[in-house]
């Protein structure tokens, strides 16, 4: 039986030849990630349902990554992580990506202090999505279940990866296996390559434009074509990313050569490697539909209010004024969308309050040594007057306690290079947010008001 990405991925986890679109299988778990905001609620269900004393399946495939709620004196905060250290301590969890790294030491948030990154924390691994791709927790041919909705980023490694609440996470961390109904796949065929001033993240917001905010609801996104090649593996994460913007269960592309080097290398540099398999479609796979993108055609766009399928071009919102701009989160607050913000505010000013957060400490350093213009471009945001922290996590991206830097305290219009608009998504629930590229959202800051990066290229 001819299978799809997603089919093929399900029946290896499940120890099977094929399986069939609406089949429910339970599939081994090759990683298991939770995070400060869901994982205390997973570790609740997993001690109710299996004991006090349970162990979970395989500490060595528990990963637990605390980068939501991290910089911010709200003592339940606080507790989370606390929480997610006294487990990772009880279950010998070595991949516990501390905020500290004194086992025995009680982290406080001190602003006065500095930033935590520099000082403490080296194991600190930033947002989860960005910290399990640089970690080398993500790896072709995986199944990879994350208490995150946005765990279908690591669909750009060539995996399974999906979110799910804290009661299936508990089971995972129980048994190590899941039961998933395998979805029918969504196929999108990228052909030739972005034009300048365009990013993956048009790519991603055009499609939720196509199909709309249920349109891909439980079924897998499956990203094929030879302008796959043409986008670097955190374009592929960005794009990803979003699939469950769409409803998807998930999004992947297949594993090429620079998936393989990627997973190698973050492998190698952590200790984390371990042989992985790379699957491939087969050609005669059925698929519920076939939508073909000409990625040359593409143009810059924005996501207006409400929510992220509002999708049109940025060139036609040059009316919408902006009180903030927003750069981070695991959708845009990588290297690579710094790279294209720093390239654009350059030797220019920010014309309204702008706030940029790297997504991990590895992007903070990429920040402090990459240069352009013989200026680093950490240097060239802060001159351009852009508010940047180097406490790198998810920050204003889900709002957060009122301390939380970047957060909407009030009724603001903000361009955010982030994944949702939903009201309240970033703090107020009046304000209003703009999903853009950081090229949309870096020319949009220079603006005031929404710009086409296009007509702002160096
Ligand atoms: S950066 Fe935003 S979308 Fe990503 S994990 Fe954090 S809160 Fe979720």
């Amino acid at each position: 039986m001819a299978q799809t990405l997603t089919e093929k991925l399900l029946a290896r986890a499940a120890g099977k030849d094929a399986v069939a679109t609406g089949e429910t299988v339970l599939t081994d778990v090759d990683v298991l990630m939770t995070h400060d905001v869901c994982g205390p609620g997973t570790i609740g269900v997993f001690k109710r349902e299996f004991g006090d004393s349970a162990r979970v399946w395989d500490p060595r495939r528990v990963v637990i990554i605390p980068d939501h709620y991290i910089f911010t004196s709200d003592e339940r905060c606080q507790r989370n992580v606390d929480t997610l250290r006294a487990f990772a301590n009880e279950q010998g969890i070595e991949t516990f990506y501390d905020v500290i790294d004194d086992p025995q030491g009680r982290w406080r948030f001190d602003a006065a202090a500095g930033p935590l990154t520099s000082q403490h924390g080296r194991r600190y691994a930033g947002v989860c999505h960005s910290a399990l791709a640089e970690k080398g927790h993500t790896r072709p041919g995986e199944v990879l279940i994350g208490t995150d909705s946005h765990t279908c980023t690591a669909g750009a490694f060539g995996e399974f990866a999906t979110g799910v609440g804290n009661t299936d996470a508990a089971f995972v961390l129980g048994v190590g296996k899941i039961l998933l109904r395998v979805p029918e796949s969504m196929r999108f065929v990228l052909d030739g390559a972005l034009a300048d001033g365009v990013m993956a993240k048009d790519v991603i917001l055009h499609i939720i434009g196509l199909v709309g905010v249920d349109g891909a609801t439980y079924r897998a996104m499956e990203f094929a074509g030879d302008g796959i090649a043409s986008l670097s593996i955190e374009d592929r994460m960005t794009i990803a990313n979003m699939g469950v913007e769409a409803g998807a269960k998930n999004a992947v592309f297949p594993a090429d050569r620079a998936t393989c080097d990627f997973v190698d290398a973050a492998g190698k540099a952590n200790g984390t490697a371990r042989p992985y398999e790379c699957l491939s479609p087969d050609g005669d796979a059925v698929y519920a539909d076939t939508t073909v993108i000409d990625l040359s055609a593409l143009e810059p766009v924005v996501a207006q209010p409400p929510d992220p399928a509002q999708v049109v071009p940025a060139r036609q919102c040059t009316d919408v004024k902006l009180d903030r701009a927003y750069i981070g989160s695991c959708t845009g607050g990588k290297g690579s969308d710094f790279d294209a913000f720093a390239a654009i505010v350059r030797g220019r000013t920010v014309a309204i309050e702008t706030f940029g957060v790297p997504a991990t400490p590895a992007v903070l350093a990429h920040l402090r040594q990459a240069t352009l213009g013989g200026q680093t471009l950490w240097d060239i945001l802060v001159d351009a007057g852009v508010t940047m922290t180097a406490n790198a996590g998810c920050a204003a991206c889900l709002g957060g306690p009122g301390d939380t830097f970047g957060r909407m305290n009030e009724p603001l219009t903000c361009i955010s290079t982030t994944n949702r608009n939903f009201p309240g998504r970033m703090g107020d629930l009046q304000g209003r947010i703009y999903l853009a590229s950081p090229a949309t959202a870096a020319a949009s800051a220079l603006a005031g008001h929404i710009a086409d990066p296009r007509e702002a290229l160096p």
